[in-house]
């Protein structure tokens, strides 16, 4: 990964009020020209924690961590520097340009890294929009209703749709201008052999009629999708993940971990789910002490 260059960092920290991004993780009081909570970083009975937005810091009177917004953003939730840049950039709207590094390979690398992230980006909010608004998507929408997940959830974890045919995704992505290569490294589609045992232009959807997850890294960014099928009597596995990408290396991701990392680090407990569905499911409840009659457990 090339730097990120200081005028970005500046842009990024600029478009990110401190308050409204501690705010968006727990609820401030204003106090006078600040504003106040417990810390979440020592067990505390009065609010020793102060955020000034006139000087976009934060401090804690208790424990004394203090910083900006980027260090706010990576103690809360364990990220580097760079991740937590990103992460505030991705808030925002924000592109994050990194500089480039002497060497072409690294160039390639860091474009096709960018691309794969884009189409990963992409596919999933045409994933999501299949499955809200198209009408093959109707048994899919059925289906997860029944299971419990209301359209409020689906659309805070951009579950999707794949259509049930051989080229719907490709030939959208194509129609989006990605190269055949590029969708072929994204295991989003697949290369179909010739006779001969040549490869050639010729793909197909890896994921068709299945219901869709992204899975994040940990700044939110969807680097992989897991498929889950529609029917369950059909031929082929239940699920279906990604394969490994450049952007995806199986075993080192747990789905739904960007969205309760703070709640395990919190509870200093966590409970694992063996489907997709049933992870959703048990957040969408709340605390642990609420009841959750969970499918695998
Ligand atoms: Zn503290």
């Amino acid at each position: 990964m090339g730097a990120i260059p200081s005028e970005s960092i500046e842009q990024i920290a600029a478009a990110n009020d401190i308050v409204e991004v501690i705010g968006s993780y727990f609820p401030l009081k204003r106090a006078g020209a600040n504003f106040k909570a417990l810390c979440p970083f020592h067990q505390e009975k009065t609010p020793s924690f102060h955020v000034s937005p006139q000087r976009q810091t934060f401090h804690c009177f208790g424990c004394g961590v203090g910083g900006s917004v980027f260090r706010f953003v990576m103690d809360y939730e364990h990220i580097d520097f760079p991740s937590a840049v990103r992460k505030l950039a991705a808030r925002v709207g924000i592109p994050v340009i990194e500089e480039r590094g002497p060497s072409g390979a690294e160039d390639r690398q860091v474009e096709a890294r960018r691309v794969l992230l884009q189409l990963h980006g992409e596919a999933a909010a045409w994933f999501h929009e299949n499955l809200i608004k198209r009408e093959l998507a109707e048994p899919a929408r059925k289906y997860l209703k029944q299971r419990g997940i209301t359209a409020e959830i689906a659309k805070r974890w951009q579950v999707g749709y794949a259509p049930d045919e051989w080229d719907a995704f490709g030939s959208w992505a194509r129609g989006r201008g990605y190269d055949v290569r590029d969708l072929i490294s994204s295991g989003l589609i697949k290369s179909k052999d010739d006779a001969d045992g040549m490869p050639s232009q010729k793909s197909y959807d890896r994921f068709r009629g299945r219901i869709m997850f992204p899975i994040c890294n940990d700044v939110g960014e969807v680097i992989a999708f897991s498929g889950r099928m529609l029917q369950n009597e059909a031929e082929g596995a239940k699920y279906l993940n990604s394969p490994e990408t450049p952007l995806f290396r199986k075993g080192s991701v747990l789905f739904g971990l960007n969205k309760t990392k703070r709640a395990l680090i919190e509870a200093n407990c966590a409970i694992v789910c063996e489907g997709q569905l049933d992870l959703i499911r048990a957040v969408s409840r709340g605390s642990a002490s609420e009841r959750f009659d969970c499918a695998c457990c």
